[in-house]
C-alpha cells in the first residue's frame, strides 16, 4: 500500500491484529520513505450497496459516513471506539444480509436507531432527533412527548422510552 504521507510505493506491515469480534484486521504500517506510521483496516464486504435517497437519487453506500454519524451520536458518552466499530459492523452486516443491493436511506436510519437504542439512551435520542428532524419535525415532537413532559431522559437503556406503541 502506498504511503498516504509521502506517496512512497512500498510500506511495511509492522503488526496485524484482529478486532475483538474477529470481523476486522488492523495493520500497523511503516513507511521507509518518510518513517511515518499509519493503520489500515481490512474487513469483509459481502456486497456492493447502493443507497436510494428519498428524492430517488442513488449514491454508493459510504461506511465511513455511517460510522461518523454513529460517532457524533455517542460523543462524550461511555461508548468505546471498539464498540462503535461493532455497532457499525452490525449495521452493515444487517444491510448486506437483506439480500438487496439497493437500500433505502430510511432503512439505514432505522437500523442505526435500533442499534443505538440498545447501546446508549442519550446517543439514541440524539441520533433520533437529528434523523427524525430531517424526516418530519412532527414525528420527533410526538416521540419526545413519549419521553415524558419534564423532558428528562431515562438514565438507563431499558425500553422505558420506547417510541413504539
Ligand atoms: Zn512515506
Amino acid at each position: 500500500m502506498r504511503c498516504p504521507f509521502c506517496g512512497h510505493e512500498e510500506t511495511q506491515v509492522k503488526d496485524s491484529r484482529p478486532s475483538e469480534d474477529g470481523m476486522t484486521i488492523r495493520r500497523r504500517r511503516f513507511c521507509p520513505g518518510c518513517t511515518q506510521r499509519f493503520t489500515t483496516i481490512e474487513r469483509v464486504q459481502l456486497r456492493e450497496l447502493t443507497v436510494v435517497k428519498s428524492d430517488t437519487r442513488r449514491v454508493p453506500f459510504d461506511r465511513d459516513k455511517l460510522a461518523r454519524s454513529v460517532r457524533v451520536a455517542v460523543r462524550k458518552r461511555p461508548v468505546s471506539e471498539e464498540r462503535v466499530e461493532r455497532i457499525v459492523n452490525g449495521i452493515v452486516r444487517q444491510l448486506e444480509a437483506s439480500g438487496e443491493s439497493d437500500i433505502d436511506s430510511k432503512q439505514i436510519g432505522e437500523a442505526v436507531m435500533e442499534a443505538l437504542r440498545e447501546v446508549d439512551e442519550v446517543a439514541y435520542v440524539r441520533f433520533a432527533s437529528v434523523y427524525r428532524n430531517f424526516r418530519e419535525a412532527k414525528d420527533f415532537e410526538a416521540f419526545l412527548g413519549k419521553l415524558g413532559e419534564d423532558g428528562e431522559l431515562p438514565s438507563d437503556t431499558k425500553p422505558a422510552a420506547d417510541p413504539k406503541p
